[in-house]
């Protein structure tokens, strides 16, 4: 990582150690989404495959059976009776079971991520914050806290839900174009996998755009309720295509709230936040009000030392959920 520039750091603050998001976390969400994706496509397959089979004879049966004239005349009500909707029928019976599931699946590997997230981010803010005041800084829970999680897990929820979602739609117009045109088994089959490789790479989307997402948001929360308010913001150049506005804000320092909270991106002509644009990976590192320079510095720590222990009688007296 290059280094940020101490000039445009205010003074009388340091700057804490950047915080990461856990490539782990990234790691086990994504293996889990995949996994649950996986399962979907290998039912699927394997249902089509059989249901394909039985129906194509279907189709042959009844193109025989009826007489060429009805074919013609009655198009659409011969359409309505013909195997092609029984396959669709049955296709949406079982896509309803895989959508259950991934309700069910959704709120479980949403909870999960946050817990996970939480745990990490709260501990790098921690670490942050100790390599500049030299003490292990002690978080609580706070309603701003309980804010944070409820929304990340009800995000997370959305976009899993999301995903057999729009699976049902994609297969069904899939299937339904197959039928129509007669097209073999092995076509179909190709198509599957086709979607179901996007559907894996948007797992990978969403596991590593959730993971950056839910550390800047939860170290803010963990950085404000113990009294700091800016930061510096830090590219991280892994990115294969930086986004040149961010890479210019490395560096730079950013307030953490207030309507012109982060930086202004003129890429997209608003104050935008570390990780707030898609698959941005850039994070921040926490301005500490200054500790070691003169009397001023020790008021400072003394008025951060007491927030902290205001903040956990509070929590001790029930205050916060
Ligand atoms: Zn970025």
């Amino acid at each position: 990582m290059k280094a940020p520039i101490p000039r445009l750091i205010p003074k009388n603050t340091r700057m804490g150690l950047p915080i990461r998001a856990n490539a782990g976390i990234e790691a086990e969400y994504k293996k889990r989404l995949q996994a649950l994706i996986g399962n979907m496509f290998a039912s699927l397959n394997h249902w089509l495959s059989a249901e394909y089979r039985r129906q194509q004879e279907k189709i042959l049966a009844y193109d025989a059976a009826t007489p060429w004239w009805r074919l013609t005349l009655d198009r659409v009500p011969a359409f309505d009776a013909s195997p092609a909707r029984g396959m669709r029928d049955a296709l949406r019976r079982r896509m309803r079971q895989w959508h259950e599931e991934f309700d069910e699946a959704a709120v479980r590997y949403a909870t999960w991520f946050a817990n996970r997230a939480n745990a990490t981010a709260t501990l790098a803010t921690g670490a942050s914050i100790a390599h500049v005041v030299g003490f292990a800084v002690q978080f609580k829970p706070t309603r701003a806290m309980n804010n944070a999680m409820q929304s990340i897990i009800a995000e997370n929820v959305g976009l899993i839900k999301n995903i057999s979602d729009q699976t049902k739609f994609q297969i069904e117009g899939m299937v339904m174009r197959s039928v129509r045109s007669g097209r073999d088994l092995a076509g179909l089959k190709a198509d599957l996998e086709k979607i179901f490789d996007d559907n894996k790479a948007r797992a990978a989307r969403i596991a590593r755009d959730q993971n950056n997402k839910a550390t800047e948001a939860l170290s803010s929360v963990r950085m404000k309720s113990v009294g700091i308010t800016k930061a510096v913001w830090i590219h991280s150049g892994v990115a294969r295509q930086p986004r040149p506005t961010h890479v210019a804000m490395h560096g730079k320092p950013f307030d953490l709230s207030g309507e012109n909270a982060g930086l202004y991106d003129s890429a997209v002509k608003r104050f935008v936040l570390p990780g707030e644009e898609p698959l941005c990976d850039c994070t921040k590192a926490p301005l500490v009000p200054a500790f070691s320079r003169g009397p001023a510095d020790i008021k400072t720590v003394q008025a951060v030392a007491a927030r902290i222990r205001e903040r956990d009688k509070a929590a001790r007296e029930g205050m916060f959920a």
